[in-house]
């Protein structure tokens, strides 16, 4: 079974250094290993590049909804291309969430410290807030963090039958600032594991009657029947008071992986970065759009082209601000 073409030494920096992960990242290179799944993959020609966007889709935008591995990050780093890109929208008015897979520690620091207005975390076990006048952190969870107290001991069990079955596994480094799930590293700090050893550890999960996703990193394990959409749902019925088919209609999502999916299917305006490809032939549901670059270089193409968008008159934001 051959192993997906994951970047494997970032060494080098600046631009040379940059080029090298664009060229690691090449959707020509992924393309190759397509054979790998036994799915019918998703409808590919669907996707339409992300310049096809009008100028009546852009318009009707209020919002970005967006993953953060490997479609706002590059090769594991922050890039300026994209933070800087974020602060254009959110100089634009626009309204920022970014719905991720990532540990509630990290999630604290997210809605404090950048320029969003929300983030949805642990794939969706809750949203976080934090509103500047009152500088406090509304923290809202799908069920009781005590809840998933009692689930550690499940969790555990899947820990140690996943490490003995799949070697080469491991647990995510950010595990100690989860409160909900179980993340298994399979491409983030060990060698990229091969899609077989992928599904396996989610067969782990599923023997043991948890939901799991996987993303570009990690398979994330939980006990409980929410994911990013329902989350997200819920985000922008509590905050924003947006009906859902108006929601859906006024916000775009852009994202990279399988547990992004549901997201794709739900959002009409939804992109994909240029590295989804190597996961687009095992999904149901491709985005509408794709960019041209990968990660977050895909990601600051999209905030441009919406934010450079001559037809944009209204700050989304006002009055709507946590
Ligand atoms: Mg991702």
């Amino acid at each position: 079974m051959p192993c997906l073409p994951f970047p494997g030494d970032w060494a080098g920096k600046g631009e040379a250094g940059w080029k090298r992960k664009q060229r690691a990242f090449d959707p020509d290179r992924v393309r190759v290993s397509e054979g790998m799944s036994g799915r019918e993959g998703g409808d590919i020609s669907r996707m339409k590049p992300i310049t096809a966007m009008t100028g009546q889709e852009i318009d009707r935008i209020k919002g970005v909804l967006f993953d953060i591995d490997d479609t706002f990050t590059l090769a594991g780093r922050l890039i300026p291309e994209a933070f800087s890109s974020l602060w254009k929208l959110h100089d634009r008015g626009l309204i920022l969430v970014p719905i991720t897979g990532r540990p509630a520690g990290w999630c604290d620091h997210i809605a404090r410290m950048w320029p969003v207005d929300a983030v949805v975390g642990e794939n969706g076990a809750f949203y976080y807030c934090y509103c500047t006048r009152e500088r406090r952190l509304l923290r809202r969870y799908v069920s009781e963090p005590e809840a998933a107290r009692e689930k550690r001991a499940c969790l555990e069990e899947i820990r140690q039958e996943v490490l003995k079955r799949v070697p080469g596994a491991g647990v995510a480094a950010d595990q100690h600032f989860r409160l909900f799930d179980l993340a298994i590293d399979f491409s983030e700090d060990v060698p990229a594991l091969c899609p077989a050893d992928i599904r396996e550890i989610c067969e782990v999960f599923k023997k043991h009657g948890a939901t799991c996703k996987v993303s570009s990193i990690h398979v994330n394990g939980w006990f409980g029947g929410y994911d990013k959409l329902s989350t997200t749902k819920l985000f922008l019925r509590e905050r924003l008071d947006l009906e859902w088919e108006d929601a859906r209609q006024s916000f775009l999502f852009i994202g990279d992986s399988p547990n992004d999916e549901p997201m794709f299917e739900a959002f009409p305006l939804s992109v994909g970065v240029a590295n989804l490809s190597r996961f687009a032939p095992t999904m149901k549901s491709v985005p509408m759009f794709i960019t041209a670059g990968q990660g977050g270089l895909g990601f600051a193409e999209m905030a441009h082209l919406i934010a450079d968008d001559g037809a944009r008159k209204t700050n989304h934001r006002e009055g709507r601000h946590p």
